[in-house]
């Protein structure tokens, strides 16, 4: 008989992705057992792992666990082993393919600035202490995906490479929609980023928000903003913003940006939402901005509070459970406090943890 609980698939992946989904994976079986939830707990091979095990990054069977899951927590895949398999057998192809099937067309890049780390960021902390802000970024069109694409030979032994700019109403309409939503539940703000400067789909990018804004969301504040002003305004005044909405180009920077504003890599989480499928089960992927760092994997130093604030968008964003995700947020906000801290987020009279230990903390702090 088809089981009624709500399915999670683990994906480790490699390098310190196995270390942080450990710690995550802890977590997770905290609020089974002490909050009665019900999630079903399922593992795969993703990346590197899966090419060494199985010649391929992800296997027809991960892939469709992936599918039939109510979220998957992808931890992080590829390292120097795998950088030299030509492009279409690469780990990062997992990764992809996911995105593209599962047809994840919004990613969500949270930036916050925990008090405690103020001094972690590059900026000064009365710039950033509380800074909270939301980018949702459209991850499945754009420059990235548009047609004609290529690089081909041209006169006098030279080349041309071309990439297409290009949306549609549809597209347009349908980040804009998740953008308004989550803004209502946050400061009603909405600032959209283009270049309608000097791109036609920047100019339609901007007339198709406003559009939408003036039809469905009338009380949303909507600014639009020059995609170069924005990168500018984030470092001179990030707490101007909310919600930050830009296509993928504009979005992938603009997010790198902002993320660096909070300090470390280690703590920033992310989720990639799709469509409803025929059941209204959203699809979606959650999971830590940063890389495998070969650097550090095996060393349990690495920093797995991205990874566990990628499962807190889970319970927000897939599972309905806003309650538990801020719980989750307040106990690791409760371990910053504390003091505790991995190598990265090392800072003079701080105690340095270990991987595991700042999973062990987080639990308790639950407790
Ligand atoms: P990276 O994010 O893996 O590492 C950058 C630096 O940040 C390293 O010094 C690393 O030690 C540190 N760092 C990253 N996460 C940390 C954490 N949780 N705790 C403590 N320190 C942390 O980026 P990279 O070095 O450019 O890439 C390494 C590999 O990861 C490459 O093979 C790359 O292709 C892959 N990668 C994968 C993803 C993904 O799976 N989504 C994303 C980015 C890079």
């Amino acid at each position: 008989m088809p089981s009624n609980k709500r399915k999670i698939l683990l994906l480790p992946g490699d390098g310190i992705g196995p270390e942080v989904v450990r710690e995550t994976k802890k977590v997770i079986e905290w609020f089974n057992k002490k909050k009665s939830l019900d999630f079903n707990l399922d593992e795969g091979l993703i990346g590197g792992a899966a090419i060494d095990k199985h010649g391929v990054p992800i296997t027809d069977e991960v892939f469709y666990k992936a599918l039939e899951s109510d979220a998957v927590i992808f931890g992080a895949c590829g390292g120097p082993k795998y950088d030299k398999l030509e492009f279409s057998k690469k780990p990062e192809r997992a990764l992809l393919k996911l995105r593209k099937e599962l047809k994840l067309f919004a990613n969500l890049r949270p930036a916050i600035c925990f008090k405690q780390l103020v001094d972690a960021s590059s900026l000064k902390p009365e710039i950033v202490s509380g800074l909270d802000i939301l980018i949702v970024r459209e991850l499945t069109g754009g420059i990235y995906f548009g047609e004609p694409r290529g690089v081909k030979p041209i006169e006098n032994g030279e080349r041309r490479g071309v990439n297409t700019h290009v949306y549609t109403t549809k597209e347009i309409k349908r980040i804009a929609k998740v953008a308004f939503e989550l803004a209502t539940k946050r400061k009603n703000k909405v600032t959209s980023c283009e270049k309608s400067n000097v791109m036609e789909a920047g100019v339609l990018w901007r007339e198709e928000v406003q559009f939408l804004k003036d039809k469905e969301y009338k009380k949303i504040e909507l600014n639009h903003m020059l995609a170069d002003n924005c990168a500018m305004q984030l470092l001179r005044n990030p707490k101007q913003f909310d919600v930050i909405l830009a296509d993928n180009l504009f979005g992938d920077m603009l997010s790198d940006e902002a993320a660096m504003l909070t300090g470390s890599l280690g703590l920033l989480p992310s989720a990639s939402l799709g469509d409803k499928d025929k059941n209204g089960k959203t699809r979606s992927l959650y999971e830590p901005v940063h890389g495998s760092a070969p650097d550090i994997a095996g060393k349990n130093i690495s920093n797995p509070i991205a990874t566990i604030l990628s499962f807190s968008m889970a319970l927000k964003y897939s599972l309905d459970l806003e309650k538990e995700s801020s719980l989750l947020d307040k106990a690791v906000e409760k371990t910053l406090e504390d003091g505790l801290r991995t190598t990265d987020i090392m800072s003079k009279g701080k105690k340095k943890v270990s991987t595991s230990d700042m999973g062990d903390a987080i639990i308790s702090n639950l407790n």
